[in-house]
């Protein structure tokens, strides 16, 4: 069972086998019934990257379209990093006695914490990915990049005020982020806080008495904007567009 909820967050993929360990949702041996003798199998994930970016063969969007996209999704940090295994129910991502339990105890009906709400089967995998990144403050914003001592302008591209770039603001309190979440809690007849901490944000999210059914589809909306809001930063970014 444990084995089972754990998955390898990618750093730089020197310690993960690329076609039988899971980092996906599931192994790519189950996911595409590879041969289990095939020598690829010994194939690291970092071979597949290069500079920070994922270098997937060109046929095998061709090949595979489904698995190739998934991959390109899945966000890699910005500078090299070891791989990291997950226990997926637990904040820190470490497996703990106390952890185990807890498992055990949400199986009665306790109401989880923000980890185990962003990793569910009906999540693809990457959205869930970039959540965990997130509030573990490990995306590579401009703020996070200075930290390391590179020399690069904190300054918001998405809203007109010359904010610093930093993960509260960006995903929180930028006049875009607030535009999308205010448009989606329209949308759902709800409301959510104009500005605010990360986790206090995320906390006041999934908060709201919805039945189960509209709780999955307003979890699956707020990852999906996160994604959104981290896509539309990284396009102005890198792509002035
Ligand atoms: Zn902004």
């Amino acid at each position: 069972m444990v084995y089972q909820q754990s998955s390898w967050l990618i750093g730089d993929g020197k310690s993960v086998l690329f076609w039988s360990e899971k980092w996906l949702d599931s192994s790519l041996v189950d996911k595409l019934n590879v041969s289990s003798c095939c020598h690829l199998l010994k194939t690291r994930v970092a071979a597949f990257i290069s500079n920070q970016q994922w270098a997937l063969p060109m046929r095998s969007s061709t090949l595979f379209p489904d698995v190739a996209k998934q991959i390109i999704e899945t966000p890699l940090p910005s500078a090299p990093e070891c791989d990291l295994l997950i226990w997926e129910n637990s904040t820190s991502g470490l497996f703990s006695f106390s952890e185990g339990y807890d498992l055990f105890r949400r199986r009665f009906g306790v109401q989880a914490d923000w980890a185990t709400t962003i990793w569910k089967g009906f999540i693809p995998p990457h959205f869930s990915m970039l959540a965990w990144r997130l509030f573990h403050l490990k995306l590579p914003t401009v703020d996070q990049l200075q930290r390391r001592g590179i020399p690069i302008v904190s300054v918001c591209q998405l809203c007109p005020f010359g904010h610093v770039e930093d993960l509260p603001h960006l995903f929180v309190n930028c006049s875009f982020a607030q535009h999308v979440w205010q448009w989606l809690a329209c949308y759902y007849g709800t409301y959510l806080p104009s500005h605010g901490p990360l986790l206090d944000f995320w906390d006041s999210f999934m908060s709201k008495a919805f039945s189960p059914q509209l709780k999955n589809l307003w979890l699956a909306s707020g990852l999906f904007a996160l994604m959104a809001i981290w896509k539309s930063r990284n396009k102005l970014r890198f792509e002035n567009k």
